[in-house]
């Protein structure tokens, strides 16, 4: 018998702006009988920012306890990238690595200034990555830049995508194009189409979405 690990959706913020309406943010937790890994962690960071994004935050701590569980339950926290609604709680987990790609990070010193001093602050464990990896038997993530250089999805029981901010919602993934016109959907537009045209590529069957509640089959 073939362990399949549980996938659990957290709704940890609401924001006004994404993709030009309002949008949940997910983080999803991922469990087998003995580890629970958390993939991001909401919405964090300067005061400025969260009022131009009008979010209304969540604690990660509170959505946890939906579950029964608390944040010292999570061993180890996959970010898809270091941006503000994906690592803005990661200070809950100081207990825990933060499994991010190379590239990610050294985005974030370069560009986000704040966020990375708020990272060192905290003295963050990061687990650094280059490219795909498996992090536990049926937990592993792919490389898909474009949406940031070192962005990641992760890939749970060969069967679900979470597919992080490689596509917005279910409807960007459906037609490209769609993202193309939304700012900040591929800060690189050549490598974000290869990107999304490899995680079609997948046998994988089931999508879930940081923005967007529906789960698109595939
Ligand atoms: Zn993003």
């Amino acid at each position: 018998v073939v362990a399949v690990l549980d996938i659990e959706r957290l709704h940890l913020a609401t924001l006004d702006g994404v993709a030009g309406r309002v949008v949940p943010v997910h983080g999803f937790v991922v469990r087998s009988s003995s580890q629970a890994v958390l993939v991001d962690t909401g919405v964090g960071g300067p005061q400025e920012v969260l009022d131009d994004w009008r979010a209304v935050n969540v604690s990660v701590a509170d959505a946890l306890a939906e579950l029964d569980m608390s944040p010292a339950d999570i061993g180890l926290v996959i970010n898809t990238h270091l941006h503000f609604d994906h690592c803005g709680q990661n200070a809950v987990f100081k207990h825990a690595p933060f499994y991010v790609q190379r590239a990610e990070l050294a985005r974030m010193k370069r560009e986000e200034a704040g966020m990375w001093d708020w990272h060192s602050f905290m003295d963050a464990q990061f687990e650094l990555l280059d490219g795909d990896a498996e992090i536990m038997p049926g937990l592993s993530v792919m490389a898909t830049p474009g949406h940031t250089v070192g962005h990641q999805c992760v890939v749970v029981n060969g069967t679900d995508v979470l597919i992080g901010d490689a596509a917005y919602t279910s409807a960007v993934f459906s037609s490209p194009e769609l993202g193309e016109m939304i700012p900040g959907q591929a800060a690189d537009l050549p490598a974000w189409q290869s990107s999304l045209a490899r995680v079609r590529s997948l046998a994988a069957s089931r999508l879930h979405f940081c923005h967007d509640t529906e789960v698109v089959h595939q």
